[in-house]
């Protein structure tokens, strides 16, 4: 019978299995300072929705809440890591807008990432990594927009979105919208669980499902801001993380839950701020590109 692997295929497998396996504590007890460089929020647009109570269930009905979409830029070393990417760019300007759901959501972008980028000297083709917290259109519309860099996603959210579709014609409609949006990466990286992405404890994806079944959150660790979270959507405003409330367009309530839990854990463990992804009245009062955390 015929090996399913060569011998080079099963190194290359073990090296990639032991690259990705969560292995944090190790890695801490290594190296403790590891930081990377530069943490840069990215404008990725801002949204109106109409009805703050599909975010907020049971309150605020009918009152319209704006929301940020915020991108971050990493600089690790000579590398450069996106974590999520935002509203197309083709929706620039549009006074119309943009959306994932028309009757609940409009998207507005002021600005492009690669004119962001460009301020600080950088093209897209300079990004060596995508990561991809969740494949909702407002956080992967311009992952086409790095055909060269390695997108990295969990396998759970890859498999969710190319199953059979959702019955919630909301979720179905998302669905069908990521496929198109994430297109066929080249260099596509699914992964499992918790992933110390450069094995030096600087940069974390921190598994997080509930919103999506393969939702992640992102853990930087910088030298003098310390450690930040930046949340994905495991909670979209501040005053849902601290009471535990779950939007209505959501899959897996009780998962949600827990991996707002989990991310209470680890703030408390490493001393860790919160960088809500859509909090709008946050994400104002934080640094904008070309200023940035270190
Ligand atoms: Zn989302």
């Amino acid at each position: 019978m015929k090996p399913r692997f060569t011998i080079t295929q099963v190194i290359w497998l073990a090296l990639f299995a032991t690259a990705h396996a969560p292995q944090l504590s190790a890695t801490e007890e290594k190296n403790p300072g590891a930081t990377i460089d530069r943490l840069y929020r990215v404008d990725c647009g801002h949204s109106l929705a109409n009805d703050e109570s599909v975010w907020t269930p049971g309150e605020n009905k009918g009152k319209s809440i704006e929301f940020s979409s915020t991108c971050y830029l990493i600089q690790h070393g000579s590398e450069y890591i996106m974590w999520d990417t935002g509203v197309p760019e083709t929706a620039i300007g549009d006074p119309k807008g943009w959306s994932t759901l028309p009757s609940l959501i409009v998207y507005h972008l002021d600005r492009t990432i690669s004119s962001q980028l460009a301020q600080i000297g950088l093209k897209p083709s300079d990004i060596d990594y995508v990561l991809v917290s969740h494949t909702h259109g407002d956080h992967i519309g311009n992952v086409g927009l790095f055909p060269d860099a390695t997108v990295v996603m969990q396998q759970a959210e890859y498999e969710w979105i190319n199953s059979p579709p959702p019955s919630d014609p909301n979720l179905n409609t998302l669905v069908q919208l990521a496929r198109k949006l994430l297109g066929h990466p080249r260099r596509l990286e699914l992964v499992t669980g918790d992933v110390d992405l450069f094995r030096d404890g600087s940069v974390r994806l921190l598994s997080t499902p509930g919103h999506t079944p393969g939702s992640q959150s992102l853990m930087v660790h910088l030298g003098k801001t310390g450690y930040v979270i930046l949340s994905g959507d495991v909670a979209h405003l501040e005053d849902n993380f601290e009471r535990d409330i779950v939007p209505a367009l959501n899959v897996d309530k009780p998962e949600s839950i827990s991996s707002m839990d989990r991310i209470k854990q680890i703030m408390t463990e490493y001393d860790a701020q919160l960088f809500i992804n859509h909090d709008k009245h946050q994400a104002d009062e934080l640094k904008l590109l070309p200023d940035f955390y270190h």
